[in-house]
């Protein structure tokens, strides 16, 4: 239980971004006029198709956001699928405030529209974006099971007992802690079978699923309204990138778009928490947990 970022679970996380949110490589970018088009962008719409809702998300004021012309003419025909007018060149070269479009499902909607949906192909990213999910609860179902081992022993602990350990140094208190977890690791196990059950039935269906499916194919997909976005389709860099508001909520919105066979059977194929060890390792240390031991400590004073 070094203290050092979390490998599986960080690389998990990377990857499956790369199968369904991130499109596109960061890259050095230079303004061009002739190619790229200068907008005053200051939020964007999400549009769904179900109920008509419209969410709205305020980006951070900035002064220009570069545009390629693929992504503008995008915007173009998303205005016409939701009936608005799109501003003239015109307009958009003086500087009126525009605002990004996005149709797709509010997350109520998406419930049935999306995730009890029976296509082939939308069944095998909503069983991707379930492996997610259980990829990133097992390592905080994990550190509650370890912090319960640890105030279980502490609670059973009296005064003269904690006179038998060294208190007197940072060291000293984490190796106690990571001993006790060691040594209790019992609710950090029951987590683990849970997970590797869990995941091992969802990673086969997604791969029984994938035979029959071609290499591309359209899908809607759950992704984070307050992340950033490139307003290039072939690359992102600070000139065409919107960053939404500072508080703007993660409220997942469903997109459609192409994804890829290859890239999410790379997902499957990553190495996933195998042992009680690697789970240990992925939830690291926490200095929260050494003022549960100081609170026992005050606790038996009083
Ligand atoms: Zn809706």
């Amino acid at each position: 239980m070094a203290n050092e970022p979390s490998r599986l679970t960080d690389n998990l996380l990377h990857v499956y971004n790369y199968c369904f949110t991130e499109t596109v490589p960061y890259a050095f970018f230079k303004p061009n006029k002739y190619r790229d088009i200068p907008v005053r962008l200051t939020g964007k719409d999400y549009h769904c198709k179900a109920c008509g809702e419209v969410l709205h998300v305020t980006y951070q004021p900035r002064p220009l956001t570069y545009y390629s012309k693929g992504k503008l003419a995008e915007q173009r025909r998303l205005y016409e699928e939701v009936g608005q007018p799109f501003p003239v060149m015109g307009e958009i070269e003086e500087g009126k405030r525009f605002t990004n479009v996005a149709v797709g499902y509010c997350p109520k909607c998406a419930e049935t529209a999306v995730l009890q949906s029976e296509d082939p192909g939308q069944k095998v990213c909503n069983v991707a974006r379930q492996l997610h999910r259980e990829d990133e609860l097992v390592v905080a179902k994990a550190r509650e099971a370890m912090e319960k081992s640890l105030t279980d022993w502490l609670n059973a602990q009296q005064t003269e007992d904690f006179q038998k350990y060294d208190f007197s140094t940072f060291d000293a208190l984490r190796d106690l802690i990571c001993a006790v977890m060691l040594d209790y690791p019992q609710g950090a196990e029951d987590v683990l079978a849970d997970y590797k059950k869990r995941s091992h039935e969802l990673a086969f269906s997604c791969r029984e699923a994938l035979k029959r499916l071609p290499d591309t194919w359209q899908a809607y997909v759950g992704y984070s309204v307050n992340i950033y976005e490139s307003m290039h389709d072939k690359m992102y860099h600070e000139y065409t990138v919107a960053f939404p508001a500072m508080g703007t909520p993660g409220t997942e919105y469903f997109i459609r778009r192409t994804v890829e066979k290859s890239r999410i059977e790379m997902f499957l194929d990553q190495p996933r928490v195998q042992t009680v060890e690697d789970l240990m390792t992925e939830v690291g240390f926490h200095g929260e947990w050494i003022d549960l031991i100081s609170q026992r400590v005050r606790e038996l004073q009083r």
